[in-house]
């Protein structure tokens, strides 16, 4: 064991650019605790100060040149230490892998470009846990080391300094817990709570220990008391010493004492449970304005020379917005309202230049089609990745020529199934067509239409008031949702004695079948104090009348029907597509209610043997419990010889039951930002989150084996439709037969 131990003092301010503030008040604070910062260098010749995010210091950049200058002049010295390397400190369980690559990727250039250096220290001291795959993602990028605070001591048993290693095995770096606050308003309170507990908790074979100190946001930094306590106690006793310092040397102090550090495997959870659903609006505005950034990208990269000359720059705005906007209290849900409305804005912002690019991209490859003399629809799949299923079309058809027989044709004249929908135009005839493609990735082609009678497509469809089948499934609704899901194809009831045996029988599903539920949720925005929702029931969505068919075709086939809880409405449609082993759901809920947690809940009849998460850029085995999980993506649970998959670009947690029921969150209605032990009283008009419309898509795959095939292309299908444009290039004239 080492006799020696030295205290690596690292003086920061956490800055929360937005919060229990507005955005205006975020830029103040970054100004203010950027000029004190230079202040205190100047003043305190050995003073290190430590500041992350891109963010911070571009306000400073583009407000106030000459204090830029200053900072510049502080790093190049080494006494302006620059850890994190990312736009801010996001969450790090709700944004995507390609959101995590592009703060490694924009964050390390913007520093290497604009203060020459290079940042190894990955740091998000307050982000509410860390993903499963995060290590992978920072070695990507060169970052060997990272720093935290959450989970707490409370709340996760770790040791302080470890070897994290993600999930697949694929990445690893040295990380360090930090004892006590990561905000220390004063020298009491840093030698009392930090400096007591970091050695309370120090590796001794190591022999140093990185300890924080500064106070956060509003003008923050290292107060004056705390810089002339540790230059008072630099010789703190005969075997500690305390020396200003910073990550980066104290991970460095960690290698050179070649000391094998315990490794940690998998995510670090749990703080804030209840952030991984509050205020549906930003995180389901977050993955639309992620999935479209990343496709407009990728469309300008493959095509250059379809894309606006000034792609790279609407781009880089595109991903600044959506990236600052993964700000730990911005998409964990956790702000004041009126924030969310710019928050709103800058995501529409995101969401309009990436728009942009695919709609120039994709009307511009429509333009080059051949002449033709049938109308056509141009299919464009606009993203990395094969997309196999129905694509909704819009086709313009004129009133006169809706009489007249219709069909569909591929490029080569060979009729295409189709079926037409009902359209969302509700005063004249325009309908909706469902067409199927398979495209590769960024693959096009062109479907023509022709006014011809079109051959009968067979089917393995059948649907009936209240049920759906095909090849691979069968299910059937009742008021409060879903019965029964049957796998295999359904066999016609030979007598009265089986169809009352089927009648009883509710296949995977277990009793009470799917449905809706409102659960009690006394917990604060954050759900502090819980791990898990499994507090009272307080009603199931019942049907306000019975299904209806909504689609009947050789594509697929809909139930419709509108259900209602207390003075929440939620309009579901039901829909078996043929030839897919899937059950797509779309639900508009508008909802009224408050302190409640929203779960669709769907029991399971087998023993599960294990339980699947999506997460960020991989998966992850967890187990079943009361416990709430952040899930991207999908969740699922398989047994011997059956396996159910929920998949879900517009839920973000859930939870497995002990006895495999999994409960998905569609949402959680407290007070914004409410923190306890501040107390909501009866009559207090604070604004409630999630009130209003809620859209929701979710799929259930199912089968007798877990299938990540099946599951990917349909959250694909989810997230990442086909761009449909209309060409009439060549087409002389309207043609009637
Ligand atoms: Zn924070």
């Amino acid at each position: 064991m080492n006799k020696k131990m030295t205290v690596h003092m690292f003086g920061n301010a956490h800055l929360d650019p937005v919060w229990l503030w507005n955005l205006r008040s975020g830029v103040d604070e970054a100004l203010n605790t950027c000029r004190i910062a230079c202040e205190l260098l100047d003043e305190y010749p050995d003073l290190i100060i430590t500041r992350g995010e891109v963010w911070v210091y571009k306000q400073a950049k583009e407000l106030a040149p000459d204090l830029f200058k200053r900072m510049v002049k502080h790093v190049e010295k080494g006494r302006l230490q620059v850890v994190n390397g990312w736009m801010v400190q996001p969450d790090c369980n709700l944004p995507t892998a390609d959101s995590f690559r592009k703060h490694c990727e924009l964050g390390k250039k913007w520093f290497r470009d604009n203060l020459g250096v290079d940042v190894t220290v990955g740091y998000n001291i307050d982000s509410f846990g860390h993903n499963a795959m995060l290590p992978a993602f920072l070695n990507e990028f060169g970052f060997d080391s990272y720093v935290f605070s959450r989970p707490g001591q409370h709340e996760m048993d770790l040791p302080f300094l470890f070897s994290w290693r993600s999930v697949d095995g694929k990445g690893m770096v040295n990380a360090l817990r930090v004892s006590g606050s990561y905000s220390v308003a004063n020298a009491k309170q840093l030698h009392e709570i930090n400096i007591r507990r970091a050695l309370a908790t120090a590796n001794w074979d190591v022999g140093h220990v990185l300890v924080s100190y500064g106070y956060g946001d509003h003008g923050g930094g290292p107060t004056r008391d705390q810089i002339e306590w540790i230059m008072e106690h630099r010789d703190y006793s005969e075997d500690i010493e305390i020396i200003f310092s910073h990550p980066r040397k104290f991970f460095d102090a960690v290698k050179s004492s070649g000391v094998q550090l315990p490794v940690v495997q998998g995510e670090l959870h749990y703080h804030a449970v209840g952030c991984y659903s509050v205020v549906h609006m930003v995180k389901q505005e977050m993955r639309r304005s992620e999935v479209v950034t990343t496709q407009a990208e990728g469309l300008a990269r493959r095509f250059p020379d379809l894309a606006p000359p000034d792609a790279g720059e609407r781009l880089n705005t595109a991903w600044e917005k959506v990236l600052f906007n993964q700000f730990h209290d911005i998409m964990d849900g956790s702000s004041i309202e009126p924030a969310y409305r710019h928050v709103g804005d800058e995501l529409g912002q995101a969401k309009v230049l990436a728009n942009e690019i695919i709609t120039h991209v994709t009307r511009r490859q429509m333009l080059q089609e051949p002449p033709c003399e049938h109308q056509r629809l141009v299919m464009a799949n606009v993203s990395n990745r094969r997309f196999r299923g129905l694509v909704t079309c819009e086709p313009w058809i004129r009133a006169d020529a809706l009489q007249s027989p219709l069909s569909f044709t591929d490029p080569d004249g060979k009729p295409v199934p189709f079926q037409g929908i009902v359209g969302r135009a509700t005063g004249n005839h325009q309908e909706w067509y469902l067409i199927p493609a398979d495209l590769g990735p960024f693959g096009k082609t062109a479907i023509q239409l022709r006014h011809e009678e079109p051959p009968a497509f067979p089917s393995t469809l059948k649907i009936t008031e209240d049920s759906i089948s095909n090849e691979h499934l069968a299910i059937r609704v009742n008021n409060t949702g879903i019965q029964r899901i049957h796998l295999g194809r359904e066999e016609e009831p030979k007598d009265d004695e089986q169809r009352a045996k089927m009648k009883k029988d509710t296949g995977l599903l277990g009793s009470g079948g799917l449905l809706i539920v409102s659960f009690r949720d006394l917990t604060d925005a954050w759900s502090h104090g819980v791990t898990g929702f499994s507090d009272v029931c307080l009603g199931t969505f019942r049907q306000c009348g019975p299904w209806r068919v909504e689609d009947r075709g050789p594509l697929r086939a809909t139930l419709a029907n509108t259900f209602r809880f207390d003075h929440s409405v939620i309009l579901w449609r039901i829909s078996v597509d043929a030839g897919e082993p899937v059950v797509r759901m779309r639900l508009r809920m508008n909802w009224q209610g408050a302190h409640q947690i929203v779960k669709l809940v769907v029991p399971v009849s087998f023993k599960v043997n294990e339980r699947l998460d999506g997460i960020p850029g991989g998966t992850l085995k967890r187990p079943l419990s009361t416990q709430e999980y952040p899930i991207q993506n999908f969740t699922s649970v398989t047994g011997d010889e059956q396996s159910v998959a929920i998949v879900s670009a517009d839920c973000y947690g859930g939870d497995v039951q002990p006895d495999g029921t999994i409960r998905l969150t569609m949402l959680r209605c407290p007070v914004y930002a409410n923190h306890g032990p501040f107390e909501v009283r009866e009559g207090d008009l604070f604004p409630v989150t999630d009130q209003g419309y809620h859209e929701y898509e979710i799929a259930l795959v199912v089968g007798k084996r877990f299938d990540q095939e099946t599951i990917d292309a349909e959250s694909h299908r989810q997230t990442n439709p086909v761009v449909v444009s209309e060409a009439t290039l060549g087409m002389p004239s309207f043609h009637l037969p």
